[in-house]
């Protein structure tokens, strides 16, 4: 299968409960490399033109006021099938329905504060990516 890259976000929940490290832990043994990685707050308009998708779903605000609520860790991750993997090694965005062994089943507080985010597609993270990080910020 071909070498993907994805995009992930640790959210607040997680960067308040210091669990990056632990999120990390699980992305790496998955067999996903970390290709890129930094640690910011995001204002209100990035939250809003990130998620941008979702502005007519109800949640939206509060999941805009929950992105910019405490400091995330954005990443670029390298791997075969990455996109997919990714989604696998996240778990469904619903904890309660995520399977075991999955980030947001050991770790997420609700559907809202699911402590990662991962893009859905490739096309969607030839996006995310560029959003965020500068070419030359990408060490595979
Ligand atoms: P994902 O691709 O698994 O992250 O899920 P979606 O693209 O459907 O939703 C984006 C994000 O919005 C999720 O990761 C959650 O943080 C949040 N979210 C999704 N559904 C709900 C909901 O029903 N209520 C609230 N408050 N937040 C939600």
């Amino acid at each position: 299968m071909a070498t993907e890259r994805t995009f992930s976000i640790i959210k607040p929940d997680a960067t308040r409960r210091n669990l990056t490290g632990a999120i990390n832990k699980l992305i790496e043994e998955s067999g996903l490399r970390i290709v890129a990685q930094k640690r910011m707050k995001l204002t209100r308009a990035q939250a809003e033109e990130f998620y941008a998708i979702h502005r007519e779903r109800p949640f939206f605000n509060d999941l805009v006021g929950f992105m910019v609520s405490g400091p995330v860790v954005v990443q670029v991750l390298e791997g075969a099938n990455a996109v997919g993997h990714y989604r696998d090694v996240m778990g469904a965005t619903n904890p309660a329905n995520a399977d075991a062994g999955t980030i947001r089943k050991e770790f997420a507080e609700s559907i809202e504060a699911n402590s990662v985010h991962g893009s859905d597609s490739p096309e969607n993270a030839a996006i995310e990516i560029p959003f965020f990080f500068k070419p030359e910020e990408i060490v595979g």
